[in-house]
């Protein structure tokens, strides 16, 4: 099934579904310790260490980083790894993690509960990444500034390039963020590769910052410091939520999406723990709380209710992305490297 179909799929089931719990909490009581490294947004980072702890008994220690920045400490602590579990953040660098031996194979019994978009990741990484959310990347822009500075309704990736938006775009930079890594990846193959790039460097005009982290625009947005910024759809959903100005696009031309990952980190300390969390994670109940959390994702269990404020990847022209090649080692840093060359310093 197309990811799509998998989609109205879910949606037909959310209706019927009641939130499971992985243990209940009266069994909860010292089961030891739990390492995780997290790439999604602060709020359901800390929402799901709660859970799991009420759940299990088990203490989690966590740290929130972009995706981009969890593969490269991970690779830096490959001799005496610190963490067990890797959750969340786009899938490339976990690719990239599980074809560089960083991450081990594992088969969960919930494997069966989910998303074929979620079970191919697991089978192209060799078992050693698993798909847990999706989401489209998109743009939001203030309409409030906008119509301030007379810039007309924004539809396509060439609209981001409009004179009138110099200096007003933001994105993250794709070394840190699978956010922009993403971006990169999907331009490349929406143009063709000369043409992305030639699309880069003249979006690199209106750029007014790359940042650390790839929801970060979304906030300049919400807070009118930037007219427009690239993110994930569903992170300027959260602001849409909390009453922001903001207008979400989905790119005309059509537009990339993300397959959020969790990965068993090698030479893991609490390895069972990591093994109970992976197995947890992929349950219905926890993949609600992501919604809880204001993270508007689509799960990858197809028992959890995709949440009502989700952008409908129905009804976005979604392109069909390649996730093996732009998650390959190989293919991750060329497109970087050649990032960092040609576009990040360029004078405006
Ligand atoms: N936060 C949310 C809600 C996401 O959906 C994603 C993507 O997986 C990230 C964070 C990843 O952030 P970054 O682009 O900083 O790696």
């Amino acid at each position: 099934m197309t990811l799509k179909k998998n989609i109205v799929a879910a949606t037909m089931l959310a209706g019927s579904m009641t939130a499971l719990s992985f243990l209940s909490a009266g069994t909860a009581q010292a089961q030891g310790a739990l390492v995780m490294y997290c790439g999604v947004q602060e709020e359901w980072c800390r929402a799901m260490v709660g859970a799991f702890e009420r759940d299990t008994g088990i203490k989690v220690s966590m740290t929130r980083k972009s995706s981009g920045e969890i593969f490269a400490q991970i690779k830096a602590e490959a001799a005496n790894p610190r963490a067990d579990i890797w959750w969340g953040g786009t899938g490339d660098p976990h690719m990239q993690a599980a074809e560089e031996g960083l991450t081990v194979e594992y088969k969960s019994p919930k494997m069966g509960e989910l998303q074929d978009w979620a079970v191919r990741q697991w089978e192209q990484s060799k078992q050693r990444t698993v798909g847990i959310y999706s989401g489209a990347l998109g743009f939001g822009y203030n309409t409030e500034l906008a119509k301030a500075n007379n810039v007309p309704e924004l539809k396509c990736w060439a609209d981001l390039l409009k004179p009138e938006l110099k200096d007003e775009v933001q994105v993250a930079d794709p070394n840190s963020s699978g956010t922009a890594y993403t971006l990169l990846a999907s331009i490349v193959q929406i143009m063709g590769e000369d043409k992305g790039f030639e699309y880069l460097k003249a979006l690199h005009k209106n750029v007014n910052q790359y940042t650390k982290s790839g929801a970060a625009p979304a906030k300049a947005v919400a807070q009118g410091e930037t007219t427009a910024g690239i993110t994930f759809m569903h992170d300027m959903v959260t602001m849409v939520v909390d009453k922001a100005p903001i207008k979400v696009v989905a790119p005309c031309e059509g537009t990339g999406y993300e397959i959020g990952s969790m990965s068993i980190i090698k030479g893991a300390k609490n390895l069972e723990n990591a093994r109970k969390f992976y197995d947890w994670a992929l349950t219905a109940g926890a993949q609600k709380i992501g919604a809880e959390a204001k993270s508007y994702q689509v799960p990858s269990n197809k028992s959890t209710p995709i949440p009502p404020q989700a952008p409908k990847l129905t009804d976005i022209k979604l392109i069909n992305f390649d996730f093996a090649k732009y998650g390959s080692s190989e293919e991750r840093k060329r497109l970087l490297s050649k990032w960092d060359a040609e576009v990040k310093n360029l004078p405006k």
